[in-house]
């Protein structure tokens, strides 16, 4: 029987939600492409609640326990005394999320040994080191697509923000007043501006495609090419290296994984070759940008805003530089942690569950590490050999 430990963010302040805003979630047929959606042979949770807190357990604990393995549910993951620390030396599974990650580092990998899957409930595989996973046979692997239409309309969503000056602006009303040229004197249209994503994966595209309708330039970079037919039916732009493509954009948004070849890339550098007053979104992983050269860059105006949902490290402490550096629009990790994306990742950790203990494959696209090597979506998009978010 296994031990399942599964690290979860806090419940709300005022406790796990008795009603909810809505009574149900939209159906999904399938998601762009033709992959489809999670499919375990059951799920024990109600679509549309709260599952990703201590108390919504991801809606595991009655199959876990049914079938006799035992689960641990805990949010305390960081330090030597944490709960965390405690139970992982005999877990055989560890669940986590990217929201409130439980970093499996080299020495906690070490220590678990008996560890031999970790579940990734979400998308971004980087709190785990990869390469200790590799070395101790432990699989990694992640729910692909569950989020990445809620993460491509949070960044839709934070580009007009910043672009349209609506966080101070809301502001204003919120403070009792009215002057419209406080409001409107960082105010601009999207209209006609050049938009360059960092990636054209999952996110990316969908980012791509969500923007085109507001008649903007678009504009990629990826390590693969998309197809003839998808540039030309969006009226892309490809470049070979964000190097390449950051001086032709007034709007950047990073949409590709934290591996050894995006780590650090926004640095004084790269935004020394953006155009002074661009917008940088970042919704993908802290460290493709650099802490302090992104408040440098907001300081001096070479960037006109930064908005993102990703900190390094997570939860971000209270004196972090992003809380306070200008024309900001952060919020917490919250991206790909909808109610909606949370009834997928949820149903999707199930259906790998369902799988592992079967002793049948996990799909092809949910696997990161997989035998001693990068396997699947992981040999796709990740490289080894790096960094330890
Ligand atoms: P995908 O795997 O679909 O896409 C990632 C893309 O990044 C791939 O097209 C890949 O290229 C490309 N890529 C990898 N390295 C580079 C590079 N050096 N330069 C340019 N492109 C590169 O993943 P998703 O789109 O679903 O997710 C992307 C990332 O977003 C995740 O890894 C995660 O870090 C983050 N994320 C954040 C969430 C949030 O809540 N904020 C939620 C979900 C994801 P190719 O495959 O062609 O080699």
């Amino acid at each position: 029987m296994a031990k399942v430990l599964c690290v979860l963010y806090d419940d709300p302040v005022s406790g796990h939600p008795a009603s909810y805003a809505r009574d149900d979630l939209p159906h999904i047929a399938s998601y762009p492409g033709g992959q489809t959606l999670p499919t375990p042979r059951g799920i024990d949770f109600t679509p549309g609640q709260l599952l990703g807190s201590v108390s919504g357990e991801l809606g595991l604990r009655r199959f876990l326990e049914d079938q006799g393995h035992t689960l641990v549910v805990t949010s305390d993951k960081d330090g030597p005394d944490s709960v965390f620390e405690r139970e992982l030396p005999d877990a055989d599974i560890v669940i986590s999320q990217p929201f409130w990650p439980a970093y499996l580092t080299a020495e906690r990998i070490e220590r678990a040994s008996r560890l031999k899957l970790a579940i990734t409930a979400g998308i971004g595989s980087d709190h785990v080191d990869l390469d200790a996973a590799i070395r101790h046979g432990v699989t990694v692997a992640e729910v692909t697509y569950c989020n990445s239409i809620s993460v491509a309309e949070h960044v839709v969503m934070m580009i007009l923000s910043l672009v349209r000056n609506y966080l101070p602006a809301h502001q204003i009303v919120r403070d009792g007043g009215w002057n419209i040229a406080d409001a409107v004197a960082r105010s601009y249209d999207l209209e006609g501006m050049h938009v360059g994503s960092v990636a054209a994966g999952r996110i990316g595209l969908a980012v791509l495609r969500r923007l085109a309708p507001f008649d903007v330039h678009l504009h990629y970079t990826d390590r693969h090419r998309l197809p003839a037919e998808v540039e030309q039916e969006l009226g892309l732009t490809f470049h070979p290296s964000a190097e390449d493509m950051v001086p032709a954009c007034d709007v950047v948004t990073i949409n590709a994984p934290l591996h050894p070849e995006t780590e650090g890339l926004f640095g004084d550098r790269l935004l020394a070759t953006m155009k002074r007053g661009s917008y940088l979104i970042n919704t993908a992983r802290a460290r493709i940008a650099d802490r302090d050269a992104v408040v440098r860059a907001l300081e001096s105006g070479r960037l006109a805003g930064y908005a993102g949902d990703v900190w390094f490290p997570q939860p971000a402490p209270a004196d972090h530089p992003w809380r306070t550096m200008p024309h900001h629009g952060m919020t917490p990790h919250i991206s790909g942690s909808s109610l909606s994306a949370q009834a997928r990742y949820a149903a999707g950790t199930r259906e790998i569950l369902e799988s592992w203990f079967a002793g049948s494959a996990i799909r092809e696209e949910y696997l990161i590490v997989d035998g001693g090597k990068l396997a699947g979506t992981g040999a796709h998009s990740y490289s080894t050999s790096g960094p330890q978010a």
